[in-house]
């Protein structure tokens, strides 16, 4: 099949001719027609099937042809995270182009002012997220009276992340003659029942399995024995491999942030993104990693949703995730349009639930692979270790090797011993006495084994000893 036979009017065809797309993907060959007959869709799809083009190229289709008036948009896209909404909108100024409609980009984290300014324009196009739009529209800023084409765009995510009640006050907002297109990479009952909520007589599209990781994808399971050693492991498959570029996803927010000024210490062109850094900053990291001048982005599953990066070559799942499904996403981000993709996840022992749970969910199992032609051991697991106290000296390396080590040492690696020295002394989020008790005692000893550089052997013992930084009064000091 070709776009020509979908139904799409001329000025949405040169638009995806020019966007160099020959011919439709699965989702949108069964969706467009459907939209265009002015039906209600409930789409299964992951994400890198092409199903922003499946709604929005009908959308610029039905709308084409008539205008909006001022704060009254015809249409509008829920999108659960900021990056999605923002993907979408560059996505449709893209298939638009030829069109004459206009988009508002309405998320969080950025001001509430221009955005407000935009809307004074004829707006025909909404795409946004669900906090802000509620806030503009209680501050009657727009008028949802008109909006005649609706789009619940990763609905399986916006319940995960407790949207659900906002969306559906938007929808109350909305008239109830109207069409409605959903989509979800999965189809839990929950989602059902929304769809019996929201959507009238759908047609039900799906074009994978639910839940079925991306064909394209090679995955491959990496079994370490101990957090410590993931850092190890991922470094070399990043040095070893023809890494392109990579997402490299973390359970936790500050495992991101740790991950990250250790991949850097290590000399790796790495930015994060995480859910507490404000919008400017996960702008700016993003438009580094889709520009290539950062080629590897660690993030969390909230803040890496729906990021599209053409011809991402690999997916590194750090952690296990704590919900499957979100496996499934992660390595989606890779294997996209007809390109090759490849996915790690690293596990320790701790993490055979967590991988059972995905392998009954893929309905498979991940090759387990090697790094560095030696098989990680499943034993002895002092998993006590942060990931970023991965460093060049083995645990087991006995004080006087160390010494040796410590004065051949290069100007790169002493600064990453700064570097972890300063971190060392960061305050951290996480307050649980354990945690900081150990944290104080590895950098106890970190200290200890410190040989100062260029004292000789005789060194006054004022500069041997160790300064204990007191972590939780710190916290108490920054919270
Ligand atoms: P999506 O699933 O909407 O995030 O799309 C994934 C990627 O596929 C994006 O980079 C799109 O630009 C690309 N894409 C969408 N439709 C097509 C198509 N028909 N042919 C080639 N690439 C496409």
């Amino acid at each position: 099949m070709i776009f020509e036979d979908l139904g799409l009017g001329p000025d949405v065809l040169k638009a995806v001719t020019d966007a160099g797309y020959r011919v439709p993907t699965a989702i949108q060959e069964k969706a467009i027609p459907v939209a265009l007959q002015g039906r209600d869709l409930l789409g299964c799809a992951q994400t890198g099937t092409g199903k922003t083009a499946a709604f929005v190229l009908p959308m610029i289709d039905i709308l084409s042809g008539s205008r909006a008036k001022a704060r009254m948009p015809r249409a509008l896209i829920l999108s659960p995270t900021r990056e999605l909404a923002q993907q979408t909108f560059e996505n449709f100024e893209i298939y638009a182009k030829n069109a004459e409609l206009d988009a508002a980009l309405l998320i969080g984290g950025t001001s509430m002012r221009d955005q407000e300014k935009v809307l004074e324009s004829d707006i025909d196009v909404l795409i946004a997220t669900p906090g802000r739009l509620l806030d503009l529209i209680e501050r009657g800023q727009i008028l949802m009276r008109g909006v005649k084409f609706l789009v619940i765009d990763e609905a399986d995510r916006m319940l995960d992340m407790g949207f659900i009640p906002d969306v559906e006050r938007i929808v109350g907002f909305l008239p109830p003659l109207r069409q409605t297109l959903m989509f979800s990479a999965t189809m839990p009952k929950e989602i059902r029942k929304l769809a019996d909520k929201f959507l009238h007589n759908p047609k039900e599209i799906t074009v994978a399995p639910p839940a079925s990781p991306a064909e394209m994808v090679e995955q491959s399971l990496v079994r370490v024995a101990n957090a410590r050693d993931k850092g190890k492991a991922l470094r070399k498959l990043l040095e070893g491999e023809a890494v392109g570029n990579a997402m490299i996803f973390c359970n936790r927010k500050r495992d991101v942030d740790s991950l990250t000024r250790s991949l850097r210490r290590f000399g790796f062109d790495v930015v994060r993104m995480q859910g507490d850094m404000d919008q400017r900053s996960r702008e700016a990291a993003l438009s580094a990693f889709k520009s290539g001048e950062a080629k590897f982005l660690v993030c969390t599953d909230v803040a890496g949703r729906g990021i599209d990066i053409f011809g991402l070559s690999h997916v590194f799942c750090y952690d296990v995730p704590v919900n499957a499904e979100d496996y499934v996403h992660r390595i989606g981000r890779t294997g996209r349009a007809g390109h090759r993709g490849r996915a790690y996840v690293f596990a320790t022992p701790e993490d055979s639930k967590g991988l059972a749970a995905i392998t009954r969910l893929i309905r498979r199992d991940i090759e387990e692979v090697t790094v560095d032609g030696k098989a990680a051991e499943h034993t002895a697991a002092p998993a006590e270790a942060e990931p970023d106290e991965a460093d060049e000296a083995p645990k087991t390396e006995n004080k006087g090797r160390r010494k040796k080590s410590a004065a051949k040492k290069d100007g790169k690696a002493k600064k990453a011993d700064k570097a972890a020295d300063k971190e060392a002394a960061q305050p951290r989020d996480d307050d649980e006495p354990a945690k900081a008790e150990s944290r104080r005692r590895r950098k106890k000893e970190r200290d200890d084994e410190k040989v100062p550089f260029g004292k000789g052997d005789h060194v006054p013992a004022f500069l041997m000893r160790s300064i204990v930084i007191d972590d939780d009064s710190k916290d108490a000091r920054s919270a």
